[in-house]
């Protein structure tokens, strides 16, 4: 839990691209035709990966991923970013495990409704981990199981944290959407496909970070980031849901 502060301005122009470049594609079998075209030239025409519920649950499109994936030329991956790879499989996995374990405790929709999409990120990290032809970490491990010994310890912190009130819960669905961000935003790269995954599942996670927060201020709660600044917090929240279909 070090790296906090020396990427923020980083973070901030990482949002800003995200958002543009995900704001203008679209089109997702609505045969639309509205049309802001705007124009990045990130846009792609076939819609976006994610698909945003009207709760902001946001889940990735494996299909429509890959096709977009397959159109990428193939990066060499530096060891740094194969391993950047390796920790998000298992980051993602890591959120649906924890939301899977605070769903039994507290039956609250939110986490049942964004464990299943978090099943999607971690899927979408798996197709990368697939076109480099990495092994995959989270083979064969069970829900609570990892191979990162950090993300073993803070699977472990986190459930054991959540456990104490439903606030506590809440506050662990914001901190691990919070984690995400961060590292995503540090793990950024210049190779296309892994920023296109990585893209769409900071935005989930922005999407998701918006809904914990919601549940938290229905419970009378505010949300400190624990990685992000206070800044880019704010900024997240005070925008809408970012919608991954035509709006
Ligand atoms: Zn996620």
């Amino acid at each position: 839990m070090t790296r906090r502060a020396n990427h923020r301005v980083r973070a901030t122009a990482m949002a800003v691209i995200a958002m543009i470049g995900f704001a203008a594609c679209s089109s997702n079998g609505n045969g639309d035709g509205s049309g802001n075209g705007s124009g990045n030239g990130s846009g792609n025409g076939n819609g976006s990966p994610a698909q945003v519920d009207a709760d902001g649950t946001t889940q990735m499109d494996g299909g429509v991923l890959q096709t977009q994936i397959d159109a990428l030329p193939l990066a060499t991956l530096t060891a740094d970013q194969e391993a950047g790879l390796l920790r998000m499989r298992e980051e993602e996995k890591l959120a649906h495990d924890v939301y899977v374990a605070l769903y039994d405790q507290w039956q609250v929709k939110t986490f049942s409704n964004i464990s299943k999409a978090e099943l999607t990120h971690s899927e979408a990290v798996k197709v990368l981990l697939d076109r480099y032809e990495l092994d995959d970490p989270a083979a064969g491990n069970a829900d609570g199981v990892f191979t990162n010994p950090d993300l073993q310890a803070l699977y472990t912190a986190l459930v054991e944290q959540g456990s104490e009130s439903l606030v506590a819960a809440l506050t662990v669905g914001a901190t691990v959407e919070d984690l995400d961000i961060a590292d995503l935003q540090s793990l950024a790269t210049t190779a296309p496909d892994i920023t296109l995954v990585y893209d769409n599942l900071e935005k989930g996670s922005r999407n998701h970070l918006r809904a914990f927060t919601k549940q938290l201020v229905k419970n009378g709660a505010t949300y400190t980031p624990a990685y992000i600044s206070q800044a880019d917090y704010d900024a997240i929240i005070a925008g809408e849901m970012e919608k991954g279909i035509a709006g």
